[in-house]
């Protein structure tokens, strides 16, 4: 099986905010039950050009945290195209309880193999990656996050003649690919608009050379840090999809439009704008953000 391009673009649908302001979100969390949103983008060249090459024993392996929506995209594009995936997972304590964590447990019942390591192994996904790719020639080895070129290249089917329409195109940013995709790929008059959920400073450069462009401002967008959660954001989250219907996850769409929605109040796009944000997917750490949530007696995503 190679991934495919949905005959039928996913929907734009409209926000109502503010009078001054039009608000659109593109529901790229629609494109496939499992493999969601902007991960189905970053694989499709990754796996497609891959499988072109007729390996005689393909498989795939990635690397990727306990929540990461990249480790069950990988996971479910392997189960789909009947290919074997194998996951370095961060974190040598899951070991006896991937089963308590339902990313890792969806992953494996999508066929993935579950290799754990420490954190500071991890650290190093370089040399383990050398390491693995001498043990298998032939794998696809993609990186964490599924961010390279192809990735990069595969973000431009997020864009099309609908999208040109808009003066501000907004993304959550993780490792970087999805807003160097938007930015290189975007028309000359518009703005990109990058709403960090990392504090890594690094990612400035990673971006720069991934897109020859500088069309782009990064918004810090972490509220206490990377997949931390805050009553705050929880309540958003929760009031969004009351009102619009919309369902947002805890690490980058539900940051990204509290965020938006905050700069829109502070003026921060000028008055008739039109904005369009990418709902990236990755609803599927919802569950397991709420078991987290629930261990501390705290509101739960609805
Ligand atoms: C991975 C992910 C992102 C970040 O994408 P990058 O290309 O890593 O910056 C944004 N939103 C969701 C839902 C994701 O799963």
């Amino acid at each position: 099986m190679r991934l495919t391009v949905p005959s039928e673009p996913v929907p734009i649908q409209e926000i109502s905010v503010d009078n001054n302001i039009k608000l659109f979100i593109k529901r790229e969390d629609l494109i496939h039950p499992y493999i969601s949103g902007n991960k189905y983008w970053k694989l499709f060249y990754n796996i497609n050009r891959y499988l072109d090459k007729n390996p005689e024993k393909p498989y795939i392996i990635t690397f990727g945290g306990a929540f990461s929506n990249h480790i069950a995209a990988v996971a479910a594009t392997g189960n789909a195209a009947g290919i074997p995936t194998l996951g370095v997972i961060r974190g040598e304590e899951l070991r006896d309880k991937w089963r308590d964590n339902p990313t890792l447990l969806f992953a494996r019942r999508n066929g993935m193999n579950l290799k754990f390591v420490t954190r500071e192994e991890y650290r190093h996904k370089e040399k383990l990656t050398e390491f693995l790719q001498l043990e298998f020639p032939e794998a696809l080895v993609v990186p964490e996050g599924g961010t390279n070129e192809e990735a990069v290249e595969g973000v431009k089917m997020m864009l099309n003649n609908q999208t040109k329409d808009f003066d501000y195109l907004c993304t959550a940013v993780g490792t970087g690919g999805t807003i160097a995709g938007i930015s290189k790929f975007c028309e000359e008059n518009q703005k990109v608009t990058g709403f960090k959920v990392v504090d890594d400073d690094s990612l400035e450069n990673k971006i720069v050379e991934l897109t020859s462009r500088k069309n782009y401002d990064l918004i810090d967008s972490c509220f206490g840090g990377y997949g931390k959660i805050k009553d705050e954001n929880i309540r958003f989250i929760n009031d969004f999809k009351e009102k619009y219907g919309i369902p947002l996850e805890p690490v980058y769409t539900g940051k990204m439009m509290q965020k938006v929605f905050e700069l829109i109040d502070e003026g921060y796009f000028p008055e008739h704008s039109r904005i369009l944000c990418f709902h990236t997917g990755g609803l599927q750490g919802i569950e397991g953000a709420n078991l987290l949530l629930e261990k501390q007696n705290r509101n739960l995503i609805i």
